[in-house]
């Protein structure tokens, strides 16, 4: 089988499942407990804390483990607003946000807040003219994504965040993809908070976090005993941070190592090999300010879900659109937000490749979808004429 769906969730990472086993074993203490298990609990916890603060640039931050990206992004979405009611109640976000962002903004809207949705161009990126257009002093949070799940485009966020500062508007941004991808230093990035996610990065499912820049307060969403400071009640998930932590070291060390330039030349080697074994084929989101694992293809005249299962009859797995919404018969929102053709959006496949990935995988693929492609579409299943 070949594994081309990284951006849905990457396999666990052999050191990841290494440094997590005493956590499932001996070492299964609650991090509250006062005693020494619970103080060999509290130690690994803390310092995946501090691992994850450094590597984002700011070890004088705040980090709140939750339950994943969806988790931190509702967070950072419902808690700022609702602290900061008395200041204002405008919130922006943009078009091509993960539902993780989309669906807490709309729970607000219907709330009484007032959400303005920043349109963004045929490649993806963010129309800077209209956010600064959108801005109000009654705005309390922008929260544009680093890179977009679906297209792999990565947002212009320096200028995003320089915005906000100016302005004294707080800045989250979704990067659960790019994070240990794309360099996200906030000392460099004016970013007050940051979602990040576990498994996108060979770690385990159900943990991720969001990082707080220093002062930053916000409004608890889950209210139990006083766990991370108060922000966020209940038990820490301790094997979970672990995992998370032994992947954020690992993401790291691959990433002077190499692995993420030889992703991009496998990405780009697929890419240019699709375009030339077959004919219209139109490659979705930005040509360079992309994500290196992430080659979102439109295949002209297939019907997307009618390629997915042939490849996967196959062995190659692969996605349309975000995994989230697939099953859903709904078109993408991020590709209809960027104004593509409704045969680009219906032809639209997502291949995302990551550490495992191999030359000899990507080969084979140029061998095998060729055929596959030209056979959904004499098939014409599904299409509308
Ligand atoms: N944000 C983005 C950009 C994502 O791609 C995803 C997952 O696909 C999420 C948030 C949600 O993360 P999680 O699956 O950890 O809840």
């Amino acid at each position: 089988m070949i594994y081309l769906d990284y951006n849905a969730t990457s396999p666990v990472h052999p050191e990841v499942r290494r440094a997590m086993a005493p956590f499932l074993e001996e070492a299964f203490g609650n991090a509250s407990s006062l005693h020494a298990k619970g103080r060999e609990s509290r130690g690994a916890v803390e310092s995946v804390r501090a691992k994850v603060l450094k590597a984002l640039g700011d070890p004088e931050g705040q980090l709140v483990f939750t339950s994943g990206g969806t988790e931190a992004d509702n967070l950072a979405l419902k808690g700022i607003p609702l602290c900061l009611k008395d200041k204002g109640s405008h919130l922006v976000i943009s078009a091509v946000e993960h539902h993780a962002v989309l669906n807490p903004a709309q729970a607000l809207a219907q709330d009484g807040f007032s959400v303005t949705v920043v349109p963004v161009d045929d490649q993806g990126r963010v129309d800077l003219e209209a956010l600064k257009e959108s801005l109000t002093p009654r705005t309390v949070l922008i929260s544009v994504m680093h890179a977009n799940n679906e297209v792999g485009t990565l947002q212009p966020i320096e200028e995003i965040g320089q915005m906000a500062r100016e302005r004294g508007i707080l800045f989250h941004t979704d990067a659960v993809q790019s994070f240990g991808k794309e360099p996200l230093d906030v000392r460099q990035i004016p970013v007050d908070l940051v979602s990040i996610s576990g498994h996108k990065l060979g770690g385990p499912k159900g943990v991720g976090a969001l990082y707080l820049r220093k002062g930053v307060r916000l409004r608890p969403l889950l209210h139990g005993g006083p766990h991370e400071h108060g922000l966020r009640g209940g038990t820490e998930g301790v094997p979970g941070i672990i995992g998370m932590g032994a992947a954020v070291e690992v993401t790291l060390k691959e990433q002077r190592e190499g692995v993420l330039a030889k992703v991009k030349s496998l990405r780009d080697r697929l890419e240019s090999g699709l375009r030339e074994r077959i004919p219209e084929v139109k490659v979705n989101g930005h040509p360079e300010e992309r994500l290196p694992g992430t080659l979102n293809v439109s295949f002209i005249g297939c019907h997307a879900e009618t390629l997915l299962m042939a490849l996967d009859l196959a062995g190659i797995c692969v996605s349309t659109g975000a995994a989230c919404s697939s099953g859903a018969t709904e078109p993408s929102h991020v590709l209809v937000a960027m104004g593509l053709s409704p045969s680009q959006i219906q032809g639209s496949i997502r291949f995302s490749l990551g550490w495992g990935t191999s030359s000899g995988e990507i080969e084979e693929c140029l061998e095998k979808i060729p055929p596959i492609v030209e056979r959904v579409r004499h098939a014409k299943v599904g299409v509308s004429p």
